[in-house]
């Protein structure tokens, strides 16, 4: 095999639909788990030297995998060297696969505020920083203070926050992997902030289809509306096609059933953002990075 140099770090044809929350999609060719950075590298380098495709999977909250096999390298931050946590003073270190969560609740036991509402928001902290994810009370770019990537040619790359451009969930952070980010957050009463976090949870959960259930969100919020309220106003909410629906309760998740598939989940967004085109003129973008 291709990879039999990186010691069990690579598994053939692994089925990717359990890693993703639509649960939807054919295999990865290759399938890596690296231990460190260093065999992050080494698979890059050799990936790139024979010429095979290279993707990166987080939590797999938004990504929407197709029916056929990825002829390429998945690469997946799950090792403990990619997940460490550590602060000092009011800035806070974390490894690209380490889970938002798992993020936030770090901060705020450490009274440290500024990510707390983006609780709820499932990922890990590299997924969360290529989207810029958000809520209505603001984004997770506006705390980054730097972060290490790796280059598409196996090199290390360090950026200053200030320098990468952030806008409504895209970031210019387009190096293939972030592998660690430093935030530099408002010191705070951690019991006010803890309440802040719980607050934040419950709203969340009031927004959002819970956990199992496999949902993605559908649409970017266009400039000045959101797509929740353009899905309600065109009729698209719990539009159809064979077991993917758009939600009702909650309009801009589609849901994955029983018998689902990825052309079904292509089909829907399509007919969707026809409908919303037609109705409105707004031209909506899926959510979904589709892979
Ligand atoms: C129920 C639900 C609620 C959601 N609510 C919100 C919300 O309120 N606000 C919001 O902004 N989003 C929301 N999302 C969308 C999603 O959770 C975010 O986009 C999240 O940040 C994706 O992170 P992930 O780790 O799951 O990334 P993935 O889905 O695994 O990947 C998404 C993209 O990021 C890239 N990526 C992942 N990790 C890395 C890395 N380490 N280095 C480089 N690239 C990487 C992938 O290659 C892919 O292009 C929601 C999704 C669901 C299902």
């Amino acid at each position: 095999m291709l990879f039999d140099s990186f010691q069990g770090a690579v598994r053939e044809e692994v089925p990717l639909a359990p890693y993703t929350w639509l649960q939807l999609g054919g295999n990865a060719k290759y399938f890596a788990e690296p231990t460190d950075v260093e065999q992050l590298q080494g698979l890059v380098c050799l990936a790139n030297a024979k010429g095979v495709a290279i993707r990166v999977l987080g939590g797999g909250s938004n990504i929407l995998v197709r029916d056929r096999s990825f002829d390429g390298l998945v690469l997946h931050l799950s090792a403990p060297a990619f997940e460490k946590i550590s602060v000092e003073g009011n800035q806070v270190k974390c490894g690209g696969g380490t889970r938002l969560a798992h993020l936030i609740t770090r901060c705020v036991g450490a009274g440290l505020g500024g990510l707390e509402h983006l609780v709820g928001i499932p990922g890990s902290v590299g997924g969360a920083l290529r989207n810029n994810s958000s809520t209505d009370e603001g984004d997770i770019g506006t705390w980054l203070k730097s972060a290490t990537l790796l280059s598409r040619e196996g090199n290390l790359v360090r950026v200053e926050g200030g320098d990468v451009a952030f806008s409504h969930r895209r970031s210019s952070l387009d190096e293939l992997v972030i592998l660690d980010a430093t935030f530099e957050l408002q010191p705070g009463d951690v019991r006010q902030l803890t309440k802040r976090e719980q607050t934040f949870w419950i709203l969340k959960r009031s927004k959002q289809p819970n956990y199992p259930a496999r949902s993605a969100l559908a649409f970017i919020d266009p400039d000045g509306i959101s797509a929740a309220e353009l899905i309600q106003r065109t009729g698209v909410s719990g539009m159809i096609e064979g077991s993917v629906q758009f939600n009702t309760t909650y309009p801009n998740y589609i849901t994955a059933n029983t018998g689902a598939t990825s052309e079904q989940v292509l089909g829907l967004l399509d007919r969707a953002q026809k409908s919303i085109q037609q109705k409105t003129g707004f031209v909506l973008q899926p959510h979904l990075v589709v892979w």
